[in-house]
């Protein structure tokens, strides 16, 4: 890591960079404001764009936010027993900055961090398992790695250190108009490379061994994303870095963060199905014409429309996540784009683990390993097995040992049938299942990905997840489509697609 990177860091975290001149820079010009914004998803993408725009466009316009489910989307806890229980998204990276700024602005404190185990199965046994001695873990990873380990760590940082640049990039307001832009301006042509090959060749060229990538690096990708090294090298670099320790998660539930968002926004909640978007030019006061998306949906009291300045679709486009019909669009704008999201089935359980289904021979009062992460192998039904923890830790809470009934999380491709849980738990008395269409399937090389400009004034925010799906990533694409959204409004174009940002900003902080 170079020192200039180390400085930055160091600026970024201390918080100094939202107090920086792209406030100042950013104040609402009170003339020729949109009126009216529609945002069309109430997930972290959705809200953080509610929150962004306010900012960008200031206190007047006002923001409308559809949501067909829940305020949250992919964000969302069940309830089982007396607790609730992240069923979706729910680690954040330390160096999330943006999900972190959430927090602090909204005043949700970070969840109570009680410590964890791993372990790796194959399908018949525990081929791994992580000690509570830091000293023993690196000696068993020498042995069987050699230095893998640390070059991985040190390969992570490396794309980590340029992927922090974005932070400086948003804070002086400066957008992208793709996704290939926004990577390029990051990381340069290393960047794209890795969307390009997938996760195993980018490691093998820089000498990671096979069973390396076997046997640590699958595992990760395999409970982080249900899918093998074979993802793209980008989103297994941000999944790798979801193995990194310092991980946390929002005391009470991921999904707060939307609703307080929202809040802060001062953004209306339409709660209904937006069913298609066209555009429409109506005669304008000034006796010119003006252009205005009509968004139809269907809400608590029956169809109903809206005319809006501005669009920002904040959910995938893709069978099976959302249904948007466009009219009247010259090039036609797809209701869905190529590619298919990956299904990853959560199911929750409360019940007392049968220990020796992982093929290991201690007691369950002496089993403490709270995630078990698999290999690719045609054994594993599952993608991952983890005791779970009350999205709030109530004071004096302790995990309970695996002797005792409590909730796991399983990851798996598919639905687990009765005899599968059976043969994973000796006995359980309920079960929660969520199938989510979770993410990409990710088959590089990547075709190109979905346009973050889809109309004049409409932005689409969820192209971002072919690079990486993450809650950070959608946060963002949010900030990306807001600087757009607002630049393109005040026709600023030296603040899109600038080259060498890099070179540019050095020393500005
Ligand atoms: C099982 C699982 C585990 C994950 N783990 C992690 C993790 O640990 N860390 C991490 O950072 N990320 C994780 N992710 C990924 C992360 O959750 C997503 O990348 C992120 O939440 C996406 O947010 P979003 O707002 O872009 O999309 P969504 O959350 O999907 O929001 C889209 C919203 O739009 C709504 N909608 C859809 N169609 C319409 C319509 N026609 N009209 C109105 N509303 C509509 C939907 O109901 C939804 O609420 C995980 C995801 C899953 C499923």
């Amino acid at each position: 890591m170079n020192p200039h990177t180390l400085s930055l860091r160091a600026l970024l975290l201390l918080g100094l960079w939202h107090s920086g001149r792209r406030s100042l820079a950013s104040a609402p010009e009170l003339q020729d404001q949109p009126k009216k914004i529609a945002v069309i998803g109430g997930g972290i993408g959705g809200t953080a764009a509610a929150f962004y725009l306010r900012e960008e466009f200031g206190p007047v316009v006002k923001i409308d936010v559809f949501e067909s489910g829940s305020v949250g989307g992919r964000l969302a806890t069940v309830k089982m027993g007396d607790y609730e229980y992240e069923t979706g998204g729910s680690v954040i990276h330390p160096l999330n900055l943006h999900m972190k700024h959430f927090i602090e602005k909204i005043g949700l404190p970070p969840r109570k961090d009680l410590p964890s185990k791993m372990a790796i199965f194959d399908g018949k046994e525990l081929v791994f398992e992580e000690s509570n001695w830091f000293i023993i873990n690196f000696l068993k990873m020498l042995w069987r790695y050699g230095l893998n380990f640390i070059r991985m760590q040190m390969w992570v940082e490396g794309v980590l250190d340029k992927f922090m640049r974005i932070y400086q990039y948003q804070q002086y307001g400066y957008s992208f108009s793709s996704v290939e832009k926004l990577l390029h301006a990051m990381g340069g042509d290393s960047f794209l490379t890795l969307m390009n090959q997938t996760l195993e060749e980018a490691m093998l060229a820089d000498g990671f061994s096979q069973v390396f990538l076997n046997e640590i690096v699958a595992p990760i990708t395999r409970v982080n994303y249900g899918q093998s090294v074979r993802i793209n090298g980008f989103v297994g670099a941000v999944s790798l870095a979801g193995a990194d320790s310092g991980l946390w998660a929002v005391d009470g539930g991921n999904k707060r963060v939307c609703l307080g968002l929202l809040y802060h926004s001062r953004s209306e909640l339409i709660s209904g199905k937006v069913t298609s978007i066209s555009y429409k030019v109506r005669p304008s006061k000034r006796g010119t014409t003006a252009g205005f998306y009509e968004v139809n949906y269907v809400g608590e009291s029956g169809s109903a429309h809206g005319l809006y300045d501005i669009v920002i679709v904040a959910t995938p486009l893709h069978q099976g996540k959302s249904d948007i019909a466009f009219s009247g669009f010259s090039p036609p704008i797809p209701s869905h784009y190529p590619g298919r999201y990956h299904q990853t089935v959560a199911t929750l359980v409360h019940g007392l683990l049968n220990v020796s289904y992982l093929g290991t021979a201690e007691p369950a009062s002496e089993f403490t390993v709270s995630d078990v992460l698999t290999v690719d192998s045609k054994g594993s039904v599952i993608h991952s097995l983890s005791s779970l923890d009350p999205v709030h830790i109530p004071e004096g809470y302790k995990r309970p040992p695996a002797s005792q009934a409590k909730v796991w999380k399983v990851f798996s491709p598919q639905p687990l049938t009765q005899e599968q849980l059976q043969s994973m738990f000796l006995s359980y008395d309920s079960v929660s299942e969520t199938p989510w269409l979770a993410y990409p399937s990710y088959r590089p090389p990547q075709r190109r990905s979905p346009p973050f400009i889809l109309h004049d004034r409409m932005y689409y925010l969820n192209a971002v997840e072919w690079a990486a799906s993450a809650m950070e990533m959608s946060a963002i694409s949010a900030r990306n489509a807001a600087l757009l959204a607002h630049h393109r409004w005040h026709e600023q174009g030296t603040k899109v697609d600038q080259e060498d940002l890099h070179t540019r900003l050095r020393g500005e902080l």
